[in-house]
């Protein structure tokens, strides 16, 4: 490889915070709205043009369940249910059922995360990138955007790397590691008319006609969108083969998700009817998986399934494992009650099996799951890392990897960056107890 010398220049600092948030999906928004509502002076960078990530810009307009396995006990409370009120107040319909949780218009999220981050008097950065750090001693102490003003820095006494891929982690050095079989990407989009099986079988067609587009029999879902009647989100694609951390694999990823939406809409239009029309394609293909980074502690499947039970827990969960494989067109669920089921394609041919049986457990299944503190203690003194780049192996993460989940652990460490700032004391030595304890105070439901 060939080097050229950047000239090295004076960098201006274009803002002094107590907190700074890498990264505005709903991890990064609530991070920083729980520290703003503790006294923090916050700013959220942002390199889309709105808040939200995978849920606005992305298109994924479900959130899953905030109820237990059983639907007995309502376990998920915190933002994501004041997010769904206040989406009701705003008048946006809101679909939720306590088996299949909420499904919501994006374009509705994107208004309101607006409002949540003025009011809070957060800072806002759109359109702008992360684009370096510095750090001493394992504190950071800056880090560096650039947007159409040029390169800016921003000084902060707490940072959350809210990323999703973890871009700041990795500045850093932080040790990293991958799945051997990362889960791959789906470009979202909007389709003017449903594929109702009485109008069209879906996966009858693809195998009949599949190659002419060059499709292949892919598993996948779809959706309403409340208040859109007759157009569905389409999350029925995969970009197989592509680690969307590398720039030029996040590029050919985009083109091959965009021609398969298109190519998916052009054999409905050709064989089932011509009315159907490509309505909007996401802002930026959906990516599940990348990297993971290692911190005190290690999600696993086992004690996820089972229901293990911390005294510092931050985060509920009840959503069920859910893998999309990288090397077949097939997705596996396993669920709570011991039920696991493997999809291939859309003609639903299915593999069913109880992981409960297999491993001889009796008793009543967990009805949810618990993650603690320490998920997010890693080794620097003002950083946590919230959201996809957690640290679970690969079947938990599988759960683990939902926007119900991560909002809670972007909650979970915008409260204790605020503890860390009033304490004086670095996050290894903050007690996770007193996190989950200000968590419930505000609404959060971690029994
Ligand atoms: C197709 C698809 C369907 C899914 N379906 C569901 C579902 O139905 N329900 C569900 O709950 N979950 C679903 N998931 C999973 C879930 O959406 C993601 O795991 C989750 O959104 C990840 O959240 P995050 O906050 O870690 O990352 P993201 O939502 O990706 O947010 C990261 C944010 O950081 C910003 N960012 C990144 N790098 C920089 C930078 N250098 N500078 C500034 N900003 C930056 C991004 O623009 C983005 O806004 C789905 C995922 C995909 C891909």
């Amino acid at each position: 490889m060939r080097f050229i010398t950047e000239p090295s220049k004076q960098i201006p600092v274009i803002l002094e915070a107590d907190l700074c948030v890498i990264g505005g999906s709903c991890t990064g928004v609530f991070a920083a709205v729980q520290a703003a509502r503790r006294g923090l002076s916050c700013c959220i960078v942002e390199k889309q043009n709105c808040f939200g990530g995978v849920a606005t810009a992305g298109m994924v307009n479900v959130w899953h369940s905030l109820y237990s396995a059983d639907g007995r006990q309502q376990v998920i409370g915190g933002l994501t249910e004041e997010m769904e009120r206040r989406l009701i107040d705003r008048g946006a319909r809101v679909e939720n059922t306590a088996s299949a949780g909420l499904r919501f218009n994006s374009e509705h999220l994107k208004i309101e995360l607006d409002r949540l981050v003025q009011e809070h008097r957060i800072h806002p950065f759109l359109h702008t990138r992360y684009a370096g750090v510095t750090a001493e001693n394992n504190c950071v102490q800056a880090v560096f955007i650039e947007n159409k003003d040029g390169r800016g820095a921003i000084r902060a006494r707490f940072f959350i790397d809210a990323t999703g891929d973890g871009d700041l982690c990795r500045d850093l050095r932080l040790k990293s590691y991958q799945y051997p079989q990362l889960q791959p990407p789906s470009t979202v989009f909007l389709l003017n008319g449903t594929t109702p099986r009485e109008r069209c079988d879906l996966g009858k067609l693809i195998a009949e006609h599949g190659k002419e587009f060059s499709l292949i029999d892919d598993w996948g879902w779809f959706g309403d969108v409340p208040g859109l009647p007759g157009i569905s989100m389409r999350a029925d694609n995969h970009v197989f083969g592509v680690d969307c951390s590398v720039a030029e694999q996040l590029t050919q990823a985009e083109i091959e998700g965009r021609r398969q939406a298109d190519a998916f809409v052009r054999l409905l239009q050709k064989y089932a009817d011509p009315s159907y029309e490509l309505i909007a394609l996401a802002q930026h293909i959906g990516i599940r998986d990348t990297r993971h980074y290692h911190t005190a502690f290690r999600a696993n499947a086992h004690d996820l399934l089972t229901g293990r039970r911390y005294p510092d827990a931050v985060l509920n969960g009840t959503y069920r494992i859910d893998i999309h494989h990288q090397q077949d067109n097939g997705i596996t669920f396993q669920y709570l009650d011991g039920q696991t089921v493997t999809y291939y394609g859309k003609t639903e041919a299915c593999i069913q099996s109880n992981w409960r049986e297999e491993q001889g457990l009796t008793g009543p299944p967990a009805t949810y799951y618990q993650l603690p503190f320490s998920v997010l203690v890693g080794d620097f003194k003002n950083l946590i890392a919230a959201g996809r780049m957690l640290n679970a192996d690969e079947d938990a993460f599988g759960a683990l990897r939902v926007m119900v989940n991560l909002n809670q652990l972007g909650e979970a460490a915008g409260v204790a960056a605020a503890i860390c700032l009033d304490t004086g004391r670095p996050l290894q030595q903050i007690d996770g107890c007193a996190v989950r304890a200000l968590l419930n105070k505000t609404g959060s439901r971690i029994v």
